[in-house]
């Protein structure tokens, strides 16, 4: 596996025959809901396929951001910046969250404008952030040779660490009485008398009337042996982490292709927003959906050979199991140059001059065509939920999303309006 190590979870031992709600998928998304429906004392059980946080939600920046987002989210990513804001306390348990201000830097006018026309969306939000000169950005974030044509920082984004937050959840959520289960797919979402009754596992049957996909890039597969198509696109990206560095910036940077920020281990991750869509057959299903998505600047289209082994998928109805046998964990390799990227990057920000590319990893992230996720139920079926397709940004966004779908869930007045999450969006 080329996946950063993430902090271990026990599995419990015996798989209950029956629970209120399980939830499947062990990535940041799925803990955080069971964190939330155990503190409400629901009976929840969490189904992971290999280890917890082996997939996106380790490989990520670990940004924890409001700036940029698309203004549906805004709403939802406040709520989660006061969720992280009390993670720790909450859990009793380390996820590194800080407050840390990001610095932002546009090259270009036209980047530039489109940031300005962004910043109109925190009017009323009680959230401001600080114009920066060439100097002033210079000074937050280790030299001033980025060519930049607008800076702003962001006091009230900051970071968690992805190799801790999922972990630290998920066993919260057992402190509080959730069950978790790692090397245990589910198979199959059965139904009966237009509700939920059972999630199959690979480990046994659960009698339950809620079930929730939080399967991240699985998350379309597990739609598919429902016979409910949910658009999606898997979308590869990188990023390294650096050796140590001494008393380099605590502030995270962003620009249009790269991204850095500082570790609780002293080094720095740098994400690099050279994409690629990976094409599968399905792909094609839903490419028109996605046109918008493909023209972004740095998105390449790949065929690999996940789209060989999906070709017998598609056409053979294959399961979840025959999927599996394809490769348990998405662990795409790299396929740039990260020590050229780190030199790149090193060439405006002297301070990482001395540090090396001690490990580069790629992630496999679900985008949906609007690029915001589905909170939601699913369908027709009573009892039947999903919470994926975060885009690429559903790190900082999980607190939230958690809250939002034990809110729906547990028939608890939401906090945020879950209309633009709904996944009725596809069926008009
Ligand atoms: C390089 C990179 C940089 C990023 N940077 C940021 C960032 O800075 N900030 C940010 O907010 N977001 C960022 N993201 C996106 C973020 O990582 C994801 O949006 C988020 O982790 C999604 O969490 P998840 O729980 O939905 O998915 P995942 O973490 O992928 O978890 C899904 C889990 O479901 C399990 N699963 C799947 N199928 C089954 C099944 N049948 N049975 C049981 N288990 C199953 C999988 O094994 C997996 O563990 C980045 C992503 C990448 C790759």
């Amino acid at each position: 596996m080329t996946g950063p190590s993430t902090t271990p979870v026990r599995s419990d031992r015996e798989l209950p025959k029956s629970a209120d709600v399980v939830v499947i998928g062990g990535g940041i998304v799925g803990a955080c809901i069971a964190l939330e429906l155990a503190e409400r004392g629901v009976r929840v059980v969490l189904c992971e396929k290999g280890n917890i946080n082996e997939e996106q939600s380790s490989r990520n920046l670990g940004w924890v951001r409001l700036t940029n987002r698309a203004p549906a989210e805004i709403p939802l990513m406040i709520d989660s910046i006061g969720l992280w804001a009390d993670m720790d306390r909450r859990l009793g348990r380390a996820t590194g969250y800080v407050k840390c201000g990001i610095v932002f830097s546009d090259r270009t006018d036209a980047q530039a404008t489109q940031r300005q026309d962004w910043l109109l969306n925190l009017r009323n939000t009680g959230f401001r952030v600080e114009e920066l000169t060439k100097e002033a950005m210079g000074a937050r974030f280790g030299g001033s040779s980025f060519p930049a044509t607008y800076s702003i920082f962001s006091p009230f984004d900051g970071r968690a660490e992805p190799q801790l937050a999922a972990p630290a959840i998920a066993e919260a959520a057992r402190d509080r009485g959730a069950l978790i289960f790692q090397d245990c797919a589910v198979t199959a979402i059965e139904k009966s008398g237009g509700k939920v009754s059972s999630v199959v596992t690979e480990r046994g049957t659960i009698a339950t009337s809620t079930a929730v996909i939080a399967a991240g890039a699985w998350s379309g597969a597990l739609c598919e042996s429902l016979n409910i198509p949910l658009p999606h696109l898997d979308v590869l990206a990188t990023a390294f982490r650096t050796t140590a560095i001494n008393d380099g910036p605590d502030v995270s940077f962003g620009t249009g292709d790269f991204a850095v920020r500082r570790r609780l281990d002293g080094g720095y991750t740098v994400g690099s927003f050279r994409s690629r869509a990976e094409l599968v057959p399905n792909s094609f299903r839903y490419g028109w959906r996605f046109r918008s998505a493909l023209r972004t600047p740095n998105m390449g289209i790949h065929v690999g050979k996940r789209f060989y082994r999906e070709l017998k998928h598609t056409f053979g109805k294959a399961g979840i199991l025959d999927r599996l046998a394809g490769g348990r964990t998405l662990d795409p390799t790299p396929w740039f140059c990260q020590d050229a990227v780190l030199d790149e990057v090193a060439a405006y920000f002297p301070f990482l001059r001395q540090a090396r590319v001690a490990q580069a990893w790629a992630g496999c992230i679900d985008v949906t065509p609007e690029q915001i996720p589905v909170i939601s139920t699913l369908g027709k079926t009573l009892g039947l939920h999903i919470a994926s397709g975060f885009s690429g940004h559903g790190f900082g966004l999980a607190p939230g999303a958690g809250r939002l779908m034990a809110d729906l869930i547990t028939g608890r007045s939401p906090r945020v309006d879950p209309a633009p999450f709904q996944f009725s969006r596809y069926q008009r």
